[in-house]
């Protein structure tokens, strides 16, 4: 055999299986399907600003090791994501905090918040939530609910909050403190000139071909090495004979704009059902640099149909069902399936990393 390995895709999971089986003396062929390395969280250089081409990626662990691993690539900046919402022209800090509770009501303790809040959610009492709307109010209250949740998540979903159901929402994170930051882990960052240079740095010495569709010469493919690794999407591996796994999809609207700055901030949600995208993101503000333009996407949610992106699976009863009919038929072929496409599930960046050096242990065992 030419190669020990096969690795179809060179997305996080297949360029981390790559880089430790090269530790470990394999040889290794990659094959991707698009015209670059990267899979979803490759960046693009636009006139010297970072483009996260295929959605905004925040790098945040509290794993130790994975965030030790990901820096021994590339050094992260700080960048902390502290989203904003705009609602008819307002602007409130997210997530939930004392900030925004400032900005809706006045209120300036943690106390005066709270007693608003329990004051707005009284409408609900008692009564059991039956939609997304009410576990909403039951949990935040009215102003809250109108203001930042109910068109965001009518846009998200396609559907109306009285339509979908309460669980999606069965938390909602409220915090009492005057900060902004996102995430709760304890390391987040961004890679100081892209996402992109971790995975060349990963696949550094690593032989890799773009532009194959491994699945259009599948045999010729499997009997270059004796094992394969393949992170495309499960129900195209076995030509969608039991039907599509489905997805929801998003587009993007990239422009480049001549000016410095246009929002001042990486993040801004859109929550009025009346303007179409959900959310812009000026990606200058990930990696900062400083150029006399900036590049801004514009993200609106869609159903998705054959031949879009697939980004979030639909883990819904019937596509799971479907889903494990052919996990089932994987089970017979000698061919390791991994990443968000081939287990289809949403994993962040920090889980699919460790996913992928567990599939590699194993392979040790
Ligand atoms: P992919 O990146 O999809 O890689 C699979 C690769 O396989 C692709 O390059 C594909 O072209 C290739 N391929 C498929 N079929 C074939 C074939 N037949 N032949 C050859 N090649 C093939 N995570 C975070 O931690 N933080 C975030 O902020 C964050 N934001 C996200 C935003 C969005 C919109 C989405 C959708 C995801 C986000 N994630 C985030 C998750 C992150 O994108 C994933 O964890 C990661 O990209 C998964 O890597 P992967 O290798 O499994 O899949």
């Amino acid at each position: 055999m030419k190669y020990d390995y096969v690795i179809v895709g060179s997305g996080l999971f297949g360029s981390v299986c790559a880089y430790e089986l090269t530790k470990q003396g394999k040889k290794i062929l990659v094959l991707e399907k698009r015209s670059h390395i990267g899979g979803n969280i490759f960046t693009e250089n636009v006139d010297g600003i970072q483009v996260h081409k295929y959605g905004a990626h925040i790098f945040h662990t509290n794993d130790k090791y994975i965030w030790d691993y990901v820096n021994s690539f590339v050094e992260f900046n700080r960048f902390t994501n502290s989203p904003m919402a705009n609602y008819e022209g307002e602007l409130y800090n997210l997530p939930f905090n004392m900030n925004t509770f400032y900005q809706l009501w006045g209120t300036k303790t943690p106390e005066e918040a709270k007693a608003k809040i329990a004051e707005q959610c009284k409408e609900m009492d008692g009564k059991e939530p039956s939609n997304l709307e009410e576990q909403a109010i039951s949990l935040v209250g009215r102003d809250i609910y109108e203001k930042l949740i109910k068109g965001y998540t009518e846009k998200q979903w396609g559907r109306d909050c009285k339509d979908l159901p309460a669980f999606i929402i069965r938390r909602l994170p409220v915090r009492f403190t005057y900060d902004n930051n996102y995430f709760t882990d304890r390391y987040q960052g961004v890679p100081i000139g892209g996402y992109t240079k971790l995975i060349e740095e990963m696949l550094k010495g690593v032989e890799v071909r773009l532009n194959v569709d491994y699945l259009k010469d599948k045999d010729m493919y499997q009997n270059l090495a004796d094992n394969i690794i393949y992170t495309g999407p499960l129900d195209e591996y076995f030509d969608k004979k039991l039907g599509n796994l489905e997805y929801r999809s998003l587009e993007f609207k990239t422009k480049v704009l001549p000016q410095e700055n246009f929002q001042g901030n990486a993040v801004i949600n859109y929550t009025e059902q009346d303007i179409p995208f959900t959310r812009i993101i000026e990606h200058k503000h990930f990696d900062p640099v400083t150029t006399k333009h900036t590049v801004v996407t514009e993200e609106y949610p869609s159903e998705w149909k054959e031949g879009d992106e697939p980004y979030y699976p639909i883990n819904d009863d019937v596509n799971m069902k479907l889903f494990k009919q052919y996990r089932e038929l994987a089970k017979s072929e000698n061919v390791i399936f991994g990443g968000r496409l081939a287990e289809y599930k949403y994993y962040d960046m920090h889980q699919v990393i460790r996913s992928a050096l567990n599939t590699i242990n194993k392979e040790d065992e």
